[in-house]
């Protein structure tokens, strides 16, 4: 998986009217919906669609800040993360600017080369405008001590959001393609692996030294996953969430910290082991696995909109009173493509 484009040139595909609002109306980018300012868009239009969790600098978005507040901070620039908020009803996420605004942004010499590439849907301009992924500072206990980059043997852990997919949406439907769909859990991202004898326990982006008091490597000796994965004689990497104490609030509310695991990347073969093989191998080790809801789900019929509404719902994790669910995640069993539906009432009621 490639790095998400936090801005990038998209077509806008619709543009609508907000109940019972004169000043805004909501744009359609993909699966995307976000209030715009009524007239300043019109359907057809190139415009620069920048996803939530974007920072944005203030030079290039000074309307973002309230009125009497001051921008955050983050990686030394000024400027505001962007949340998923509810504007007179109407869901909106991200942010829409015209064309120009990569084009003010620019030093001249910069504008003519870039000028054609403008044009192109698609073009990722995060890097042209300053714009980064808000990411949460990681608590001492989780981040541990470097060994090394993150594999390059193992790919890493990450999502497409749908909204970003609706033409591929199209293709896996005329295929009749079937989806093993699980709960995504809201926890930090972890990978152990056992690679011609040599064992390791890695972060989201990190290969990480040996330390007990780090939480992963920590949940991977309790797991005792290095005589697991010895005994079973393959190459393999296990990856998972690690949820509980300390991480991402504890939503679960769980006691000390679980590893889930989502996927077993087999590193000789270079390909992901079936979801029957992933479960058997975890069951046999009794180890523990991400709630499954459908083996063979169809897309048939299925819209964005439709698909995110399935993602909305109490996560199985708690108990009734228990915390949203984050949302679902599709593993498609008949080629190598997945996506995550994000359920919107958990980004609305947790601030995302
Ligand atoms: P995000 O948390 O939005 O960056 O989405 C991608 C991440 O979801 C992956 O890197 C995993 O760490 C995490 N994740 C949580 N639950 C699952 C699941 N059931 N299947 C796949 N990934 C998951
Ligand atoms: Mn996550």
């Amino acid at each position: 998986m490639t790095e998400r484009k936090m801005a990038t040139i998209r077509r806008i595909d619709n543009i609508g009217p907000i109940e019972g609002a004169d000043a805004i109306e909501v744009a359609t980018v993909g699966g995307w919906k976000v209030v715009v300012k009524k007239g300043e868009f019109t359907a057809g239009d190139l415009a620069v669609y920048c996803e939530v969790d974007s920072f944005i600098p203030t030079a290039i978005a000074p309307f973002l800040t309230k009125p009497g507040q001051s921008p955050k901070q983050f990686e030394g620039v000024e400027g505001e993360r962007l949340r998923t908020v509810k504007l007179r009803g109407q869901l909106s996420q991200g942010l829409l600017m015209p064309l120009n605004t990569v084009f003010d942004n620019m030093p001249i010499e910069q504008r003519l080369i870039a000028g054609a590439d403008l044009l192109i849907e698609g073009t990722d301009v995060s890097e042209d405008l300053g714009i980064v992924k808000y990411e949460a500072p990681i608590p001492a206990q989780l981040a541990g001590e470097v060994k090394g980059m993150f594999p390059g043997f193992i790919p890493k852990t990450d999502q497409e959001r749908i909204q970003n997919l609706t033409a591929e949406l199209a293709e896996w439907q005329k295929n009749n393609y079937t989806f093993e769909v699980t709960e995504k859990l809201d926890g930090s991202s972890m990978t152990v692996y056992l690679r011609d004898g040599e064992f390791g326990v890695c972060s989201r982006n990190l290969d990480l030294k040996r330390n007990e008091d780090n939480s992963l490597w920590k949940a991977a000796l309790k797991n005792d996953l290095e005589a697991k994965l010895t005994t079973n004689k393959r190459n393999l990497a296990l990856q998972g969430e690690l949820i509980g104490e300390g991480i991402q609030g504890n939503k679960y509310k769980l006691r000390g910290q679980m590893f889930y695991i989502f996927d077993i990347y087999d590193i000789d073969r270079g390909a992901y082991l079936t979801p029957t093989a992933r479960k058997m191998f975890v069951e046999t080790y009794k180890l523990n696995h991400v709630p499954v809801f459908k083996t063979a789900a169809s897309l048939e019929g299925l819209t964005v909109e439709q698909l995110l509404k399935g993602a909305e719902g109490k996560s199985v994790m708690g108990d009734i009173t228990g915390p949203e669910q984050e949302g679902l995640v599709y593993k498609c069993n008949e080629a190598e493509v997945s996506f995550k539906c994000i359920s919107n009432r958990f980004l609305l009621k947790n601030g995302d």
